[in-house]
């Protein structure tokens, strides 16, 4: 019986495939990967077993050609979490490794050089930067390299647009090119003392280093939880180990970064789907290599190899962005404790607004809370207060109570920020003569105006058409935009404060990054009155300490939703968007614009905060068997013909094993029916047993391609659906 190498391809298919090892290099070890053929082609696969029996006869099976790695390119301890996760979600093997990898590793090509090009001061580049001699992004990027040497990665994570800086300085001999290895940097900054509370933090987790053990950290922005992770960093790094950090989105990376680099005295290396794949590569290779200490990344990093692993921390774990939404849909968070326990370290969640699943968790015994509740920065937390919109007299939907708080604030020489959770100008284009509405015609829903591009958008497909100046159903030219977007609600307090800037921040006005990165910069240095309008991209990260003001111009779409976990989400986003408020020394003031002023959620979020409305999420859940208390997988589908979903989901439903134990709702059309042109629809299976669930539909998910109604529909299963569009 020959040895079989058992190989995981990036194929979006339940199966391994079976190969005769290459005729010559060596033995092939698991982890490491090999060039076979595949198709009419050849693929690059990750060995998953070797000397196992084959399926097929042997006759059968193909030679791989080549042996790509000498050593395990993934080590033990990832094969197993890997595995681990493709059966989890029930994804494909091969698509787990896949996200495994960077790209730049998925090729049959020899590994690149861990060494990563660096940019550091010159002395003449130093004496520049005391002297103040240059502006702009060339100061910007002197006094980026002033703590010490900084490579591409962590230089394009908090200088977007610094190459061209890079160039000037480099020809003037203010900067140097150089080759990094894991280089020390001056420690710019001290830690200041920690609180009672961050020091018992620091200490419970301390205590727990060396074994597997996960933490809730509890505490509002602004309450100290990054000294926290600083705190522990430090000590990780004293025993040599390293630290994962994760952060929901790369725009939270900049700050988080500057402060690791000014504190810990070692290169950080940054991963994120941005970067370039050769940089991607690299990262990834100098945390294999133990090199990297510090690892900062977005949900992708999450399966960075950490040889010498000694915490992982995952920053605002209630972040809907962990979950990946596509091909394998795994949630990084999950991920992270799963491999903390493989790695055996404690893995610390902190937010400020936990998810329902990590207070469940905390309930069930499972995590250990740990709170801040102070914020040692500013003076009190913020006063909050509802403005009842519906005795009010509105100008684009902002009330007078709204518009005189910004005018006093803005008056006083502090920032306001308004909050709308919708770009755009409005979301709806109406005919006041004949009620006709613009929109999508490939998702039947409203088509968003966008008036400064003159177009109609969806905002579910993006299907863009020009702006109509009569209506298509009657030919009236009474269009009217019902409703407000943050473009509106921007040129609506231009208009009423025409000497104070009004800066938008949304998806559309923060593709010019830098531009954005300069000005609210420039808001945080100085005690400037301005307007800031935006969408939940707001709520992340901006610290802004003459920010005074928040107010919040409608939340009514998220009480009225019928999504289970829009509560959930509606009183994190508020508490987030308020937690902008008063950071600093200044007072800070909340306004909340709504029509629902006596919604319980509401009451309950202003007058006992958010732990004791999520004690009452958390209630209704368990009343409802409701995620965290009951499991749920969605199989979608969808097709251009409504009856090939049907068929599919059908034929699943039919293929579900007998007396399986679950609750199944469906096959259904899904919430969104149609969209971007194709039909959909979904089966939603429960339990209140994981393990059951897990057992019913193993077998089943293995199945689902070979049904004779799956070649014409695309389908997909996700387990733990956060969202169930
Ligand atoms: P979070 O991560 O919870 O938002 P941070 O750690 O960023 O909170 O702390 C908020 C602000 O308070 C920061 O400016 C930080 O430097 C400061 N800060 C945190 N802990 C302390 C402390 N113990 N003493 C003084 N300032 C602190
Ligand atoms: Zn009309
Ligand atoms: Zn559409």
């Amino acid at each position: 019986m020959p040895a079989v190498l058992r190989v995981a391809l990036p194929v979006p298919l339940p199966t391994l495939f079976d190969y005769l090892p290459p005729a010559t290099g060596g033995a092939v070890q698991p982890g490491s990967r090999v060039l076979v053929p595949f198709g009419r082609g050849q693929a690059v696969g990750v060995v998953v077993a070797t000397g196992v029996e084959a399926t097929v006869g042997t006759g059968k099976l193909k030679r791989a050609l080549r042996r790509l790695d000498d050593e395990p390119l993934l080590d033990a301890e990832l094969m197993q979490t890997l595995a681990w996760a493709a059966d989890y979600w029930l994804g494909a093997p091969g698509e787990a490794y896949a996200n495994a990898l960077p790209l730049a590793l998925r090729e049959a090509k020899p590994l690149p050089p861990l060494g990563e090009a660096c940019w550091s001061l010159s002395t003449a580049g130093r004496s520049a930067l005391d002297a103040g001699s240059r502006r702009g992004a060339s100061h910007a990027l002197l006094a980026e390299l002033a703590a010490g040497p900084l490579g591409a990665a962590e230089l394009d994570a908090c200088l977007p647009g610094w190459r061209a800086a890079a160039r000037r300085l480099l020809a003037a001999g203010l900067v140097e090119r150089g080759e990094r290895t894991a280089s020390h940097t001056v420690t710019t900054r001290t830690a200041p003392a920690l609180s009672g509370e961050q020091q018992q933090a620091v200490a419970a987790v301390a205590g727990d280093l060396g074994r597997y053990q996960p933490f809730l950290l509890d505490g509002v922005t602004g309450s100290g939880k990054t000294e926290v992770y600083l705190a522990l960093i430090e000590r990780v790094l004293v025993q040599g180990r390293q630290a994962l950090l994760l952060v929901p989105e790369i725009g939270l990376a900049p700050q988080t970064l500057r402060r690791l680099r000014e504190r810990l005295g070692v290169a950080v290396e940054v991963i994120h789907s941005n970067l370039a794949e050769g940089e991607r590569a690299r990262a990834w290779l100098r945390a294999r290599s133990g090199e990297a200490k510090v690892i900062l990344g977005t949900r992708s990093a999450v399966f960075t190899p950490l040889p010498q692993a000694g915490l992982v921390i995952v920053d605002e774990e209630h972040d809907g962005a962990y979950k990946q939404q596509e091909g394998f849909r795994y949630h990084a968070r999950d991920l992270a404790v799963v491999r903390a326990r493989a790695l055996g370290v404690p893995v610390l969640l902190g937010s400020g607004t936990p998810s329902l699943e990590s207070l469940a968790n905390v309930e069930a015994g499972r995590y250990r809370a740990l709170h801040l509740r102070a914020r040692p920065g500013a003076v009190r937390p913020p006063t909050v207060q509802i403005v009842d919109m519906r005795a009010q007299r509105l100008d684009h939907g902002l009330s007078p109570t709204l518009l005189a708080a910004v005018a006093e604030t803005v008056a006083r020489g502090e920032q306001a920020l308004v909050f709308k959770n919708r770009r755009g100008y409005a979301p709806v284009l109406l005919c006041h003569a004949c009620g006709w509405h613009a929109d999508c015609p490939r998702c039947e829903r409203p088509l968003t105006l966008h008036a400064g591009r003159r177009m109609l958008v969806c905002h579910h497909c993006d299907h863009h058409a020009r702006l109509p100046t009569t209506c298509p159903a009657c030919g009236a030219t009474e269009l009217k935009p019902l409703g407000q977007g943050t473009e509106r609600l921007e040129e609506a307090l231009a208009a009423r404060f025409p000497d104070i800037p009004v800066l938008r921040i949304d998806r559309e006005t923060t593709r010019r990054r830098d531009a954005f990165e300069h000005l609210l910069d420039g808001l945080r240095d100085e005690a400037k009155p301005a307007i800031l309008v935006g969408t939940q991209m707001l709520a992340k990260g901006h610290d802004l300490p003459h920010l005074t003001l928040v107010a919040i111009a409608g939340v009514d779409e998220g009480l009225l939703s019928l999504d289970f976990r829009a509560g959930e989400r509606l009183a994190q986003q508020l508490v987030q968007v308020a937690g902008r408020a008063g950071r600093a020394a200044k007072p800070g003031r909340v306004l909340l614009q709504t029509h629902h002023p006596d919604h319980p959620l509401l009451r309950q979020l202003l007058a006992q905060g958010y732990a004791t409305a999520a004690q009452s999420l958390l209630a209704e859940r368990r009343q409802s068997l409701l995620p965290p208390y009951a499991h749920q997988v969605l199989l979608r589908a969808e097709a251009t013909q409504r009856a090939a979903v049907d068929a599919f989901l059908a034929e699943a439903c039919a293929a579900l094993p007998p007396e399986h134990g679950l609750q199944v709702a469906g096959p259904m059309p899904a919430p969104m029916p149609l969209r971007a042109g194709r039909q959909r629809g979904q089966l939603l299976l429960e339990a209140t047993n994981r393990r059951d669930l897990h057992a019913a539909l193993r077998p089943w998910a293995a199945q689902l391609a070979r049904l004779p109604a799956a070649r014409k529909v695309r389908w997909s299963l996700d387990v733990d659906p956060i969202d169930l569009y």
